[in-house]
């Protein structure tokens, strides 16, 4: 399927959409509607976990829930991507191996971290729909979850703020759902910021909005290739950052993990870490160098070092932290020959999923015709190219919003 989606927050698709969700719930009247968006990394893979830095935007494809409470303890939520309606019951909401897991398991596990949190929730019956592809590595499972958290919130109590929620959101994903993501996806979700691009600090969880510079676009355009970053090949990426960040701290002091450790501090300890995990070590410190940087020339509009950073972090994950792809590498090579592209690089953990890519406006259509016309052709893969603006963090939709 080749589309180009731009996020249709406003106008008459976005209230047509809202339309046809309340129509499903069959109850226009008393149906709340609350969104919660996508997200994309502009820089800082692998970083997270490390308790480092990391550059996500939440972006204009986004999970819309309609729902109405009701008194019983049970959500009854259709999906509109899956065709499908599941229940979920809070009585059965305990941790434990799940044989296979189902959408509503995100939701179930929303509901158990919260409650686990000490936050009341309360039932609801609802329809939600989604402009995020699943699985892509846009984050379409944490904005089912900041969803979730906004309709089975009891109103009643005060809401946490957007990190502590997205850290609740999280729990949800690792301990029910299985999933042993970082922080990130649930973050940006939680906490987007319109036109800005959140820095977060993984360990003390602050974050500061930075501006995406005027006349930027941000572009993802999707490799559409099945193979991702495999559970165990994560599992095993994160033992080796936990092994290097031990043995330099045998010598170093104040070192709890690779955020501690900077380029000097890994250069005199390398000899004492395995190959591989040296290589592992090296792209971690790195990249949370380049992070930083990425701030600094983002204010300073210094966008020909953005593309440097973008390159070298592309480069970094594909040869020291080996999770590139032939695939990855092709949609960056066609996207850094088209003129007015400022930055490109594989997003997300990798192995597939996406590409991330700064555009000068009025540069879209032609990465975009670029895309379409080179990459199946160079990898038998059929892509797709979406426009991602950076939008505002979960929460509900107003009437207002409805009739912009
Ligand atoms: P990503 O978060 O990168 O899109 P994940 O594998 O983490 O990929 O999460 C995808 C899962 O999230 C889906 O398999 C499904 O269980 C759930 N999900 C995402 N979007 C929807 C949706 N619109 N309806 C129901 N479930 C969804
Ligand atoms: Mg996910």
């Amino acid at each position: 399927m080749n589309q180009s989606t731009s996020p249709d927050r406003d106008g008459q698709a976005f209230s047509a959409r809202a339309g046809t969700l309340l129509e499903r719930l069959g109850a226009p009247a008393g149906a709340t509607l609350v969104r919660a968006p996508g997200r994309v990394n502009l820089i800082g893979e692998h970083t997270d976990y490390n308790e480092g830095f990391v550059l996500p935007a939440a972006i204009g494809l986004e999970v819309w829930l309609a729902f109405e409470p009701w008194d019983r303890p049970r959500v009854e939520l259709t999906s509109a991507e899956f065709g499908e309606t599941c229940a979920l019951d809070f009585d059965d909401l305990t941790t434990g191996h799940r044989q296979a897991v189902s959408w509503i398991d995100y939701v179930a596990g929303t509901a158990w971290a919260m409650r686990e949190a000490g936050l009341p929730i309360r039932g609801f019956r609802g329809v939600l729909d989604s402009t995020i592809p699943v699985g892509s590595g846009l984050s379409s499972s944490a904005a089912l979850e900041l969803a979730s958290s906004w309709a089975l919130a009891d109103p009643s109590a005060p809401r946490p703020a957007a990190p502590r929620m997205a850290a609740i959101a999280q729990r949800g994903e690792n301990a029910y759902v299985g999933v042993n993501c970082g922080i990130m996806d649930q973050f940006a979700s939680a906490a987007g910021a319109d036109g800005h691009c959140l820095l977060i600090d993984c360990r003390t969880m602050e974050f500061r909005a930075t501006p995406i510079p005027e006349g930027l676009s941000i572009l993802v355009c999707d490799t559409g290739s099945p193979r991702r970053l495999s559970t165990s090949e994560y599992n095993t990426r994160r033992s080796e950052c936990e092994l290097g960040a031990r043995l330099i701290a045998e010598r170093e002091q104040g070192v709890k993990a690779l955020r501690d450790v900077d380029a000097a501090m890994l250069s005199r300890n390398r000899s004492r870490l395995p190959e591989v995990v040296a290589r592992r070590c090296e792209h971690v410190v790195q990249e949370d160098a380049r992070v930083m940087a990425a701030v600094a020339s983002l204010a300073a509009g210094d966008l020909d070092e953005v593309g440097r950073l973008f390159a070298a972090s592309h480069a970094s994950l594909r040869d020291l932290y080996e999770v590139g792809s032939t695939a990855l590498d092709a949609m960056v090579e066609i996207a850094r020959d088209v003129p007015g592209v400022v930055a490109s690089r594989m997003t997300g953990a990798g192995f597939g999923g996406c590409t991330v890519n700064l555009v000068h406006n009025g540069a879209e259509e032609e990465l975009r015709r670029r895309v379409l016309a080179e990459y199946p052709a160079r990898t038998g893969l059929e892509p797709r190219v979406f426009v991602a603006s950076a939008v505002a963090g979960a929460g509900p939709i107003l009437a207002g919003d409805l009739t912009r």
